[in-house]
């Protein structure tokens, strides 16, 4: 069983990559931002209240967010038994402890943080093009700018976090989906050995 985090800034290419990384390992993806999402869609109420935050372009706090995460997690005992990619959860490093201790609690861990690394003006491009298609509140520039401050406020210590645990690989994600991919088969296939 496998479990592992994809980390790295809005629109470093995290969703696109864990497609890739489902099929290769046939492990199951959450994405809380896809699950945050379907609540919007839906109308329920945490959908009403996440709205507010991811619109501004502001993280979902902490506590609200675990639950959701845990709640995900209850409600898919299966899903744990495989293996998890792990898609925008954690963004904070209280949620990283909590993901820790969510998955201790199963008899698991996290075994491998894959950081996508692309400089900032190709994640601006690439956000502003998704919104095109997207139809995404949060793709438009204002609050793409919030994202990456609180990217680079909130989320990116988690880096040396895992650096401290001894589970990142660093990801060159700054070239086309294939070689982004290759890279990260090299470097997870490496660790598994
Ligand atoms: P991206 O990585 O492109 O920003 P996501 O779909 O992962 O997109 O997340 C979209 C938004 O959902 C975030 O900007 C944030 O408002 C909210 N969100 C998703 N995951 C979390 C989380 N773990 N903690 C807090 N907020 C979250």
């Amino acid at each position: 069983m496998l479990n592992i985090v994809i980390f790295g800034a809005p629109g470093s290419g995290k969703g696109t990559q864990s497609e890739r990384l489902i099929d290769e390992y046939g492990l199951h993806h959450i994405s809380t931002g896809d699950v945050l999402r379907r609540h919007i869609a839906e109308g329920t109420e945490l959908g009403t209240v996440a709205n507010q935050y991811i619109s501004q372009g502001h993280l979902i706090p902490d506590d609200l967010m675990i639950s959701v995460l845990e709640d995900v997690l209850d409600s898919n005992p299966e899903l744990t038994a495989k293996g998890v990619i792990f898609d925008g959860f954690p963004r904070t490093i209280d949620q990283a402890k909590s993901l820790n201790t969510m998955l201790e609690k199963r008899g698991t861990k996290v075994h491998a943080v894959v950081g996508l690394e692309v400089n900032e003006d190709d994640l601006i491009k690439r956000l502003l093009q998704r919104g095109k298609e997207s139809g995404r509140s949060d793709d438009n520039l204002d609050t793409i700018r919030e994202r990456l401050n609180v990217y680079h406020n909130q989320t990116s210590p988690l880096r040396d976090f895992y650096v401290n645990e001894g589970k990142y690989h660093a990801i060159d994600g700054n070239s086309d989906v294939d070689h982004v991919f290759e890279s990260i088969k090299t470097s997870l296939d490496r660790k598994l050995a």
